[in-house]
């Protein structure tokens, strides 16, 4: 069993480090969020006053934070963890950042001496309570299989999509590809109600036809075809239409930077500004539908 520092004890890592503990690691975990702190604590975690003395003495550091400059300030800030954590330490960030703060960080980690990897996550506070994520890992090869048994205590799917920031490049590209494909499957809903076509029947033909996706046949947008979606339960989240704009803005700054033309990734990304900016951002992203309808209420 290791010896883990857990920076970021929120609504992924709270729920993520207690995995760990549950796996009989020893775990301290630290947030500058008392409450955050006190929840890890109700839960059977170790709580840690600072952040050195959550990594000082661990093998493993592992981070889920809210941003890029959060993860700046955390391992390259006064005090952070390349200055405070153990020599050989492994470090492994799973938030989901831009690519670029992901190599830079990466490169610094490797200077001092240390090996460290991205490790972005999809399966949202689910996924993180029921150690069922999928981990989309970028770095050395070595690294990927020394942080491998780690990260299994919190997911069921760990994947080596390459080197450095490749595990973020990975995370933006799928939800960039999920914006748009969510988007067209709403918009073919809203057409379908204008032509009298049956939502249930437009969802057994799609889902047998070359329309087939994910945001189809797992998360549909209307109620009835695919009882677990949220759009069953009034848009409640899910995976939060902010968290999708994120993930879009994202998208969109790699995209700006190295050139890639993406018109339809672009467009999701204001389609989403605008919905999450009608009050709607902490509704779940499949309800972008009732947006298009132009109406709150269908
Ligand atoms: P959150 O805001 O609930 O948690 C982040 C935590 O980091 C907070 O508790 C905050 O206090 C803490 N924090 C911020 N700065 C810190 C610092 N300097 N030192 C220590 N702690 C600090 O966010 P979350 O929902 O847990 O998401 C975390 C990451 O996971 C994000 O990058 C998000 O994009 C990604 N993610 C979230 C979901 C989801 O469904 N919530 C799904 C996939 C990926």
């Amino acid at each position: 069993m290791a010896t883990i520092g857990f920076v970021g004890l929120g609504n992924m890592g709270g729920p993520m480090a207690l995995n760990l503990v549950k796996a009989g690691h020893e775990v301290r975990g630290f947030d500058v969020s008392q409450a955050s702190r006190s929840a890890f604590a109700a839960g059977g975690g170790a709580a840690a006053a600072s952040l050195a003395d959550t990594v000082s003495d661990s093998e493993f550091v592992i981070t889920m934070l809210p941003a890029g400059r959060h993860v700046s300030e955390v391992y390259l800030g006064e005090g952070g963890v390349l200055a405070a954590a153990r020599d050989g330490a492994l470090l492994i960030d799973c938030s989901t950042i831009d690519v670029a703060t992901a190599r830079m960080v990466a490169l610094k980690a490797e200077a001092s001496g240390r090996a460290m990897v991205d490790a972005p996550v999809s399966g949202g506070v689910a996924g993180a309570a029921g150690a069922t994520l999928t981990f989309m890992v970028g770095g050395g090869e070595a690294a990927f299989e020394r942080a491998k048994p780690v990260l299994s205590a919190m997911g069921k799917t760990i994947v080596h999509a390459g080197g450095s920031g490749n595990g973020q490049a990975a995370k933006i590209c799928n939800n960039m590809l999920l914006g748009i494909s969510m988007i067209g499957v709403c918009e073919a809903f809203v057409l379908a109600e204008k032509l009298g076509l049956d939502h249930q029947k437009l969802f057994d033909i799609s889902s047998k036809a070359s329309g087939q996706c994910w945001s189809l046949t797992s998360y549909c947008p209307v109620p009835g075809p695919v009882p677990t979606a949220p759009s069953n339960r009034d848009y409640q989240p899910g995976f939060t239409a902010a968290m999708m704009l994120k993930d879009l803005r994202l998208a969109q700054e790699a995209a700006a930077a190295t050139g890639a033309s993406t018109p339809l990734g672009a467009e999701a990304a204001q389609l989403y500004g605008l919905f999450a900016g009608s009050g709607k951002s902490g509704a779940d992203f499949s309800g972008i539908i009732r947006w298009l309808r132009g109406s709150a209420e269908q």
